[in-house]
């Protein structure tokens, strides 16, 4: 980035970090022209993000597909648009928040796992089954036992946090 002082092409970053509410990465710049310091910000707009397909295909993020993948995850009585919103759009915070412009659909399948698997366990296997091309009921089961081992464990940590307040 050019030195706003100076207008030399080097400059250099000294230190990055996220802001507090962690919607941009602020960074801190040298210039070795003369010296300056100053401050960029580096947000992301949605509009440029871009997600890698498997084939290697970049198509711009589509918040409405997002939406319709976890939608067509839940079942139809259990279908409540605030809950898809929610996990929607805390995805869609953790993606612009990741410093990233090119999301594979890799990681964005593995967030709406981790979004359904306390919020909605049937809706998780459901996603699972798709996302992870189930080809035989051995997955389900696999899926399944996996998943009561990782919510025993979730459940050992919150007793390790409540224990010492009582
Ligand atoms: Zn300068």
């Amino acid at each position: 980035m050019r030195c706003p002082f100076c207008g030399h092409s080097d400059t250099s970053v000294k230190d990055s970090r996220t802001t507090d509410d962690q919607a941009a990465i602020r960074r801190r710049r040298i210039c070795s022209e003369c010296g300056s310091r100053f401050t960029t910000f580096e947000r992301i707009q949605l509009r440029d993000l871009m997600v890698v397909k498997k084939n290697g295909e970049h198509v711009p993020f589509d918040r409405e597909k997002l939406v319709r993948s976890v939608s067509s995850a839940m079942q139809k009585h259990s279908l409540d648009p605030d809950k898809i919103e929610r996990i929607v759009s805390s995805i869609v915070r953790q993606l612009e928040t990741s410093g990233e412009t090119d999301i594979s659909t890799h990681v964005i399948g593995e967030m709406v796992m981790r979004s359904l698997f306390n919020l909605d366990p049937v809706a998780y296997v459901r996603f699972a089954s798709i996302y992870k091309d189930f080809a035989n009921v051995h997955d389900f089961i696999d899926c399944i036992s996996l998943m009561e081992q990782q919510s025993k464990e979730t459940n050992i940590d919150k007793q390790a946090h409540i224990e010492p307040n009582n």
